[in-house]
């Protein structure tokens, strides 16, 4: 937008935009930066559009030094069919604007590309979290939940009524197969980067095994009209799901009678409305992706993120490791 005659501000919103003085005639460079040029490309470009070469780069030059020209790699581009690159250029503009990393997204994209996400549980909100990733550019997403999908599991963003009957795993592979084409589904036996358990699937003898295995995992629950995402643990190095375990037992001493009939009785309806499944499911994408972009600590690491209907507003409580879990054992530390 031109402010005034000399003056282009780039960006509505105060908090991102930057207005930059003196471009002139030369602003038209702008509209050559969409990806698919590198430096050279833009000046020659520009010459056949009458723009002099010396302005042309002092226009580069003044978008630079104003923090605003991303260099997204020119071959990265090319090698990106037409749709996928569309499909992810919001992906890309979000993480760049973000994280202001400087190359157009192309280092979150590639973290993401090379990423094995395992969901265990498909229901409403596990399927919704699957889908959301592989959306958002996660090259694997793996769904593992061999119980027959329900009505009552059906969700925008997840499974539909065509996969009623059929393991909801086979519908969360589909879910992510309409959402983005190019993500794989199969759980090849690899070792996920990130697991993410579902209210339904904390079985201690499965998170017994991530925790031995090194294996970082997300805690998601959404019932009882509450939606919890965290901790996110990273074995030997934050507060383990036991951890917190101990602490609700400091608290409660029954806590873990209560634990023990909670994992073994089947709560039928769960009290996970499509909508807190859905916000609740997006919590946990942004935790998830967090966590694979590695710019910064998740905040569901040592702690978990909750919203208790009818509020509105999602709050963070802070879950330390505990003293007397063996996860902080020497041997576990790093
Ligand atoms: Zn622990």
């Amino acid at each position: 937008m031109w402010r005034d005659r000399g003056t282009l501000q780039i960006g509505i919103d105060p908090r991102r935009a930057v207005a930059l003085e003196g471009l002139g005639p030369a602003a038209a460079v702008i509209s050559l930066l969409d990806g698919s040029r590198d430096r050279e490309a833009v000046i020659a470009t520009a010459q056949s559009c009458g723009v002099p070469a010396d302005a042309a780069s002092r226009v580069l030059t003044l978008l630079a030094v104003a923090g605003i020209l991303d260099d997204f790699p020119a071959q990265l581009h090319r090698s990106m069919p037409d749709e996928l690159r569309a499909r992810l250029a919001p992906e890309l503009a979000t993480a760049s604007l973000a994280y202001r990393d400087g190359d157009g997204g192309a280092r979150t994209l590639a973290r993401r590309r090379d990423a094995f996400v395992r969901v265990h549980g498909a229901g409403r909100t596990g399927a919704n979290i699957a889908t959301l990733l592989a959306a958002a550019g996660v090259g694997r997403v793996a769904c593992s939940d061999p119980v027959p999908a329900e009505p009552g599991d059906l969700a925008p963003g997840g499974l539909l009524r065509t996969d009623l009957g059929e393991p909801r795993a086979e519908g969360a592979a589909r879910a992510v197969k309409r959402a983005a084409p190019e993500a794989k589904t199969a759980d090849f036996g690899a070792v996920p980067d990130l697991v993410i358990l579902t209210s339904s699937y904390r079985s201690p003898d499965l998170t017994a095994g991530l925790q031995r295995d090194g294996v970082p995992h997300l805690a998601v629950r959404a019932s009882e009209a509450i939606g919890v995402v965290g901790p996110l643990v990273l074995p030997g190095r934050s507060a383990c799901l036991r951890c917190l375990d101990l602490r609700k037992t400091d608290a409660d001493p029954a806590w873990p009678k209560v634990l023990a009939q909670a994992t073994c009785a089947s709560l039928r309806p769960e009290a996970c409305g499509i909508v807190l499944a859905a916000m609740t499911a997006t919590v946990a994408a942004t935790q998830a992706l967090a966590f694979i972009d590695q710019v910064l600590v998740p905040v569901a690491v040592n702690g978990t993120l909750e919203v208790v209907l009818p509020d509105w507003q999602w709050r963070r409580r802070t879950w330390p490791p505990h003293a007397a879990c063996s996860c902080r054992s020497p041997g576990n530390r790093e």
